[in-house]
């Protein structure tokens, strides 16, 4: 279970309603059973139910089971598409181990509704589905060209090219360092977010095979890819 408060040995943390509901209604624990908390920082923790009521409670931490698994230096660039598949690609990426998420607006999308909120939310529920200790950022909303002219110099730019589709992917001679994947909207790239993805310092241009993916099947497709070649 995901929670907010520091954790470490002896700490006290207590129970917001839907964590109480969760816990001590749907799983039926009480006090005296042991439930495991984590909190994308320190690693995670068993914890000791303390007090169980319907709309509080209160746990104490007594051992740390598993240390903070920080993953690769991986960021995903994605423009949102509809809601449900904006919410797979979230739920994806923090599932096979993204470091931070960042929708971007690219020209064929405008999708200034997103709820950056409910993306987080979804990544917690991934990280915790998954038994992850780390939960990825999900940053808000922001525009393709303008994190572009503000790029980290030793950041790698993985930029899935959609009409680079039928190359090879050339996936074997990446550099090791940080990385960054980019995947375009549905409508794909424009010639000029093209140009300047491709003619970036940063850039790697790959083909994600013989076929066009929609976006959300790419995003999961490059970050396969990128965890093979790369990942630990
Ligand atoms: N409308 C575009 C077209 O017909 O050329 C397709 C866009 S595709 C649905 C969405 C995004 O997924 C692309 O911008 C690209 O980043 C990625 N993508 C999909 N298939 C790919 C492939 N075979 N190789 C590289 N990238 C791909």
């Amino acid at each position: 279970l995901f929670v907010e408060q520091p954790l470490g040995q002896g700490n006290s943390v207590p129970m917001t309603q839907p964590q109480a509901n969760y816990l001590f209604n749907v799983m039926r624990l009480g006090v005296g059973d042991v439930v495991a908390l984590f909190n994308g920082q320190d690693g995670e923790w068993t914890c000791r139910v303390v007090d169980a009521a319907k709309r509080r409670g209160m746990v104490v931490c007594e051992a740390q089971t598993l240390p903070l698994q920080t993953p690769p230096d991986l960021w995903l660039l994605f423009a949102p598409i509809k809601k449900a598949r904006t919410d797979f690609i979230v739920e994806k990426a923090a599932e096979m181990g993204a470091a931070k998420i960042f929708p971007v607006n690219t020209d064929y999308t405008n999708s200034d509704r997103i709820r950056q909120d409910k993306l987080q939310a979804h990544a917690i529920e991934a990280a915790e589905q998954c038994g992850g200790t780390y939960v990825p950022e999900v940053a808000n909303i922001q525009k393709l060209s303008a994190m572009l002219d503000n790029w980290p110099e030793d950041r790698h730019l993985l930029f899935c090219d959609e009409s680079m589709v039928g190359e090879p992917s050339r996936l074997k001679d990446l550099p090791q360092g940080p990385w960054a994947i980019v995947i375009g909207p549905e409508g794909g790239f424009s010639e000029r977010e093209r140009d300047t993805l491709r003619n970036h310092p940063n850039s790697h241009a790959i083909s994600l095979g013989p076929r066009i993916l929609r976006a959300d099947t790419a995003a999961v497709a490059a970050l396969a890819l990128w965890q093979t070649a790369l990942g630990d």
